[in-house]
């Protein structure tokens, strides 16, 4: 690899990050795929990344190569991941603004401006992403339902089944599994309602707490205020590498209708 293979990609807005994974490249620590959208690239998916050097919303900028490995459309892989891990901040980070105290911050999208982002982008049906062999897709459900499973797999199908960029960290210790169904509202030929697994890191995080307990798991449902009626949802999607006609819920976003706000279409 010569730093000619290499190139910046600038002003990246954050929509979502995965799951961590295990990178066996870097010991087996663990990184995370950022699901990313530029006026310019339209969506991307930049890995891997180390938590906590950007947010979502944040603008941010990105040196990388294209992966060898990987035939999605706009996946990149961070520069040196594998020599710089321990501080890559000259790779990927956050750009800066001033805030109105004078204090130097990272810049970020604010709420009336991610969600016109949202609007701008939700404009697909499930099929119509799918067909057009998308990487990534955001859908405004005309209806969902929130669903937990039972975790039957096998370790050995788990791993056939899920993506190395949405790898979940000891997927077995989790006795449910969350799953999103929901129908589009537009033109869609696939079969709906679509039921699609939830890779979001945040899940995991709070099956964590009591992973045993169907009732403790089945709270997500409410955390993401699925069927109330005054929030709104936005499903990102992502295909997974192995299986490109196979997409998985990357982020439910949502956010609460506030009183004096006009949400339309
Ligand atoms: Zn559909």
């Amino acid at each position: 690899m010569t730093e000619t293979d290499s190139f910046w990609l600038k002003d990246l807005v954050v929509l979502g990050q995965g799951a961590p994974n295990q990178i066996s490249k870097i010991g087996g620590q663990q990184s995370r795929c950022l699901c990313l959208w530029s006026d310019k690239t339209g969506f991307v998916r930049v890995y891997p990344v180390p938590h906590g050097y950007v947010h979502d919303w944040e603008i941010i900028n990105a040196e990388v190569r294209k992966p060898t490995n990987d035939g999605r459309e706009n996946s990149y892989v961070v520069l040196n991941y594998e020599q710089e891990w321990k501080n890559l901040s000259k790779r990927i980070y956050a750009q800066k603004e001033i805030n109105r105290k004078g204090n130097k911050v990272n810049k970020k999208l604010k709420r009336p401006e991610q969600i016109a982002l949202l609007e701008s982008l939700a404009k697909s049906t499930f099929s119509q992403i799918r067909d057009n062999g998308k990487s990534f897709g955001l859908i405004k459900p005309k209806s969902m339902k929130f669903m937990l499973k039972q975790n039957k797999e096998t370790s050995e199908a788990q791993t056939t089944l899920i993506d190395l960029d949405y790898d979940i960290m000891n997927q077995n210790d989790f006795a449910f599994l969350p799953s999103l169904h929901y129908e589009c509202d537009g033109p869609c030929s696939s079969k709906a309602p679509h039921e699609q697994k939830i890779v979001e890191w945040g899940a995991y995080q709070w099956m964590r707490q009591n992973p045993n307990s169907e009732e403790h798991c089945m709270q997500l449902k409410d955390n993401y205020h699925i069927e109330e009626e005054n929030y709104l949802h936005y499903v990102l999607i992502g295909n997974i590498r192995k299986y490109t006609t196979t997409y998985v819920v990357v982020k439910l976003i949502r956010f609460k209708i506030e009183e004096e706000e006009n949400v339309s279409e």
